[in-house]
């Protein structure tokens, strides 16, 4: 039994101890807990699985204040900042010395295994082992991107499969993705039967107009899930969106480093088809002044990500298409 399991309807914040660090410190996973009035599902959330995707920590810090606890069935447990060491180093991996990294590689973990695979561990026995679904919020890191969808496990038995898609579209971004899960809590929940998928919405660093848009999209997200799921009264009809996967996905990453200018920087051209041949930007070399690089759409396709003008190195993604031939509009 998960120490939440016996909260009364309210709010309740906790952390969970991991281990103990090299400043002396302890390490802990922070959890939050809102426990319904009615019976209901109980529903997963994850965010800072990467620690410097920070965007949806406003957006869910409102969304879970602002509920009203007389009005939700079930119970929400989410873990705000999962893992804290990347977050405390303004990075996406744990900085530590063996072994994977990134604790969107290493579900269900390991209480024996490295710090990464401990936190995991952590989260998986107290968490993932006891929600009836799950989503792992992120959003682009601190490179400056925009992007706008909920990818889904391409993984799943074709069942579940149909679950986690319902429950992506419920979110309603421009997008849902078929992608890779390997590792990710949402394929270890997956290969339990457990839907969970991932948003992965907005950046970070993004001024003030698109941090709004894309917090309000996480907020109505968000409410569209737990309407979804049953926990909250309200209309869950997705809008139309973008299916595509990844034989349809198109990184373009520059071959050179230098300053990246960007002629993609507005939220609503996400899901803009593009032709073939457009130019979407191009790359200028910082010492010589000279544009080195232009970056060219291969094929019609649908842009799902863009990058902010500023510096790229060498084959860091800098936009990536939907191949429009490879995808489908879902009513
Ligand atoms: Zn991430």
């Amino acid at each position: 039994m998960p120490l939440w399991q016996d909260q009364p309807e309210g709010r309740w914040f906790t952390r969970m101890p991991v281990t103990t660090m090299l400043n002396g410190a302890t390490l802990a996973v922070p959890l939050h807990v809102i426990t319904g009035r009615h019976p209901g599902p109980t529903f997963g959330i994850i965010t800072n699985t990467h620690g410097d995707e920070f965007l949806a920590t406003m957006a869910i810090r409102e969304f879970v204040l602002a509920l009203d606890t007389a009005k939700l069935k079930g119970r929400i447990v989410l873990v705000p900042v999962a893992n804290p060491m990347a977050t405390a180093g303004f990075g996406r991996l744990t900085p530590e010395q063996h072994g994977r990294t990134d604790l969107h590689e290493v579900y269900p973990g390991n209480a024996r295994g490295n710090t990464t695979q401990m936190i995991a561990a952590t989260i998986t026995a107290n968490v993932l082992h006891h929600v009836d679904a799950l989503i792992d919020f992120h959003s682009g890191g601190s490179g400056g991107r925009l992007q706008a969808r909920v990818d889904h496990n391409s993984k799943a038995p074709d069942a579940l499969k149909q679950k986690n898609i319902a429950m992506a579209r419920a979110f309603g971004a421009p997008f849902v993705h078929e992608n890779e899960f390997a590792g990710a809590a949402a394929h270890y929940l997956n290969t339990r039967g457990v839907p969970a998928v991932n948003p992965e919405v907005g950046g970070c660093y993004l001024g003030p107009e698109t941090s709004q848009h894309y917090t309000a999209m996480m907020k109505r997200g968000l409410a569209g899930m737990m309407c979804h799921l049953g926990m909250l009264e309200g209309d869950a009809k997705p809008p139309r969106q973008i299916d595509f996967d990844t034989k349809a996905r198109r990184e373009l990453r520059p071959k050179n480093s230098g300053y990246l200018e960007s002629y993609y920087e507005k939220p609503e051209q996400l899901g803009q088809l593009v032709t073939s041949g457009t130019k979407l930007g191009q790359v200028v070399d910082m010492y010589t002044y000279e544009v080195i690089e232009e970056i060219v759409a291969p094929f019609d396709g649908y842009l799902f990500f863009s990058r902010y003008s500023g510096m790229v190195g060498g084959g860091t993604q800098a936009f990536a298409l939907a191949e429009a031939a490879g995808s489908k509009w879902l009513d």
